[in-house]
């Protein structure tokens, strides 16, 4: 019996990369996940795999900018898998380059992902993560916050990814304080570069900076931090992984 039987997960993001991968690994340890993205074609296929693990999957078709849309991913959690134990708040996007050429579209785009987007997510989660830990099996539940290197170095090119990570950094910080005593904890994930669809946002000639910044250095894959993720989860009930900063072995 996976050690996350019994208990509900909501991943946000979870149509590539490190969601998905943190989807599949939370599922194989038991939990029922509820799966949400816009993409709902990616969801549908990885909910088949994890059905086909025996686990259980819901699609959730779902903008995490949108306030009402975010709130009824958690809603839609809570009613039809029964509670919510754990939410993974890793929806995001990094669109990089110099400020003064940058659209200020893909500021905005930043700002209400990585920031408005989690921040939906956690208010509306918080009230049923705090009853899962009053009240459920493990009697402990967890929001996982996925920022990046970026939420804690700032560099030239960076600047709009780094001021919404540290934003998860910083909220992640005081919401912990906040309700750690009731046995919610609040984990912040840093990871550095890995292997997925993100830097592909970006325009050609940032995505060609990217890549030449990490010519040559063996990169992390989504579930190298997917390991990261539910190993947090998986603490005994008095351990609190407060944040893990994770990066490829060669990277600087
Ligand atoms: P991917 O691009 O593979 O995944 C991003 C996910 O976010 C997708 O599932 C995408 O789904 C979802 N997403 C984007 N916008 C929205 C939205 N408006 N509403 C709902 N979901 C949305 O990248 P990663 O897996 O790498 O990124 C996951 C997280 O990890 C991000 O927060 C990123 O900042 C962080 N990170 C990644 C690093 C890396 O090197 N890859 C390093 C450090 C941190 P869809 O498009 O279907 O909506």
């Amino acid at each position: 019996m996976g050690t996350l039987q019994g208990t509900v997960a909501l991943v946000t993001g979870a149509s590539s990369g490190i969601g998905e991968a943190a989807a599949l690994a939370l599922a194989e340890r038991g939990a029922a996940v509820a799966i949400a993205a816009r993409r709902a074609d990616r969801l549908t296929d990885l909910a088949e795999r994890i059905g086909a693990a025996g686990g259980h999957a819901l699609v959730i078709e779902a903008d995490v900018t949108d306030r009402a849309q975010a709130e009824a991913a958690v809603g839609r959690t809570v009613d039809e898998l029964g509670r919510l134990d754990t939410l993974v708040n890793n929806a995001g996007v990094m669109l990089l380059g110099p400020a003064l050429d940058a659209p200020v579209e893909e500021w905005e785009t930043m700002v209400s992902v990585n920031i408005m987007g989690l921040l939906y997510c956690a208010k509306a989660a918080l009230p049923h993560l705090l009853t899962a830990a009053a009240e459920g099996p493990r009697q402990v539940a967890d929001m996982v916050n996925v920022s990046s290197v970026a939420g804690r170095v700032a560099r030239s090119g960076s600047g709009v990814y780094n001021a919404t990570k540290h934003a998860v950094g910083a909220f992640s910080e005081a919401l912990r304080q906040e309700v750690t005593g009731r046995f919610v904890r609040i984990s912040l994930v840093e990871p550095g570069a890995v292997e997925t669809e993100l830097a592909g946002h970006n325009r050609p000639e940032v995505y060609e900076t990217i890549t030449q910044r990490f010519e040559g250095v063996e990169r992390l894959q989504a579930p190298d931090i997917a390991d990261t993720i539910a190993y947090i989860v998986t603490r005994p009930r008095h351990v609190a992984v407060n944040e893990m900063l994770v990066r490829p072995t060669q990277q600087q």
